[in-house]
């Protein structure tokens, strides 16, 4: 079986298997020591360690990836003037799909509906914690200390670090060109490192979605139905049809090759809930399976896992029209405008581990002026979005990489129309 399929199954034995584990230990006829077995050795223990292993072994890779690539990518282009051009595109990509994904939210949620008739059920109780000032922001993007920005993880940092990096080596004449050659050989051994771990990666989906599935209390999906269908259908929509109408159109390339080829990123986005982690995945595909160039996928698929979150912008979107319908509040046109800006910031500024779309959602809520603990209305479903809305973001990473590699001549079509490409990730 190729690797892909092997990740599918995985998820789907996964998924059923935590579910029965769900009905078991929610059912009183289970004796102790049967529930001891599932709930304390295979749900809190085995599964749990096979889960966390899998999850630490991306990360681990995801600082080393980033820096290394963003270096060889800027490096090639240092000296052709393109960086800015491109970056330009890709944020200029990212905002705009980011608009259009909220916009799509709250007219599918306006129309729906999904929160009149819903009553609130006592005193939520949400939290907010207060949003850093701007000024500190844009400050906190140039590293003062690069190495402290790797070791935190922290990946806009990393980005500025990388791509200043790699334009001094395009400039430094003979020495930069043994460090660069010393890069992209780094670089290909890294990739190896992803292909290794991804060959793992059923066990550690079939773990992470087994005790998820067997946690998960599937029964407050009925209650907040009408929400949750509605967050999941303009997800649906916005990975289908919006990202393939702006493949055809900017990149003339055929969306479904590309949603072929996202299958086994999707399954990483799915059972970690996080770009971030999934990062690794996301660029061996673009790279390897989509042939779009380093210096452009190095640069657009980290920044679009930090900043790029569509998926998320979807479910602010619709859980802020659920909120104001829930809380009896009239939402005023301004509002709305209020809500896309704001919902496209706060998904910059959303990281991209799981559920932190909900702790942004607060900023939302709080400029559109409706009360910040609606928040606590949705908590009981948001983990099983967050998993689909994952699989959004990453697949917006993936579209601006190919749109904006095709515009810069950095996307190889021969590669990209491959069904077969970079083989060795889809051994049979
Ligand atoms: N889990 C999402 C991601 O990593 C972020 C969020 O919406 O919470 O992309």
């Amino acid at each position: 079986m190729s690797l892909t399929n092997r990740i599918l199954v995985a998820m789907v034995a996964g998924i059923l298997l935590g579910s029965l584990f769900n009905i078991m230990l929610g059912s009183a006829a289970l004796g102790d020591s049967y529930r001891m077995v599932v709930s304390d050795w295979l749900v809190n223990g085995v599964f749990d360690v096979i889960g966390r292993i899998f999850i630490a072994s991306l990360k681990l890779l995801v600082v080393p990836l980033v820096l290394v690539s963003l270096i060889c990518g800027s490096s090639a282009l240092g000296d052709s003037a393109r960086m800015g051009p491109i970056a330009l595109k890709t944020i200029a990509f990212y905002l705009a799909t980011t608009g259009l994904a909220i916009t799509v939210a709250l007219l599918a949620a306006v129309a729906i509906g999904p929160g009149s008739g819903v009553e609130l059920a006592g005193e939520a109780d949400f939290v907010v914690a207060p949003a850093p000032p701007l000024a500190d922001v844009l400050v906190g993007i140039v590293p003062s200390n690069p190495i402290q920005a790797m070791a935190e993880g922290n990946m806009l940092q990393i980005i500025v670090f990388a791509l200043l990096f790699g334009y001094a080596i395009s400039h430094a004449g003979e020495s930069g060109r043994r460090i660069a050659s010393f890069f992209s050989d780094t670089e290909a051994v890294i990739m190896k490192m992803v292909l290794i771990l991804m060959t793992l990666a059923p066990y550690g989906v079939f773990a992470l979605l087994a005790k998820l599935f067997a946690e998960m209390g599937i029964g407050a999906i009925m209650d907040l139905a009408a929400y949750f269908f509605t967050v999941l259908a303009v997800l649906i929509f916005h990975g289908l049809v919006n990202y393939s109408l702006l493949l055809k159109v900017l990149a003339g390339v055929s969306p479904r090759m590309m949603l072929n080829k996202m299958r086994p990123v999707w399954a990483f986005a799915f059972s970690t809930a996080s770009s971030g982690a999934t990062l690794p995945v996301t660029m061996r595909t673009v790279e390897h399976r989509l042939g779009v160039h380093n210096s452009v996928a190095g640069f657009t698929v980290p920044l679009g896992a930090t900043i790029n979150m569509d998926g998320t912008a979807i479910m602010q979107g619709v859980a802020t029209v659920f909120i104001a319908q829930v809380y009896g509040v009239e939402l005023s046109f301004a509002a709305y405008l209020t809500v896309i800006l704001t919902a496209t910031l706060a998904s910059v500024g959303t990281a991209g581990v799981p559920g932190v779309g909900l702790i942004t959602l607060a900023l939302v809520l709080e400029q559109a002026g409706l009360p910040v603990e609606g928040v606590a209305l949705i908590i009981g479903v948001d983990r099983l979005l967050d998993m689909v809305r994952t699989m959004v973001n990453v697949t917006g990473d993936a579209t601006a990489a190919v749109i904006v590699g095709r515009s810069e001549n950095q996307l190889d079509e021969a590669v990209f129309n491959d069904p077969r490409a970079d083989l060795e990730s889809n051994r049979e």
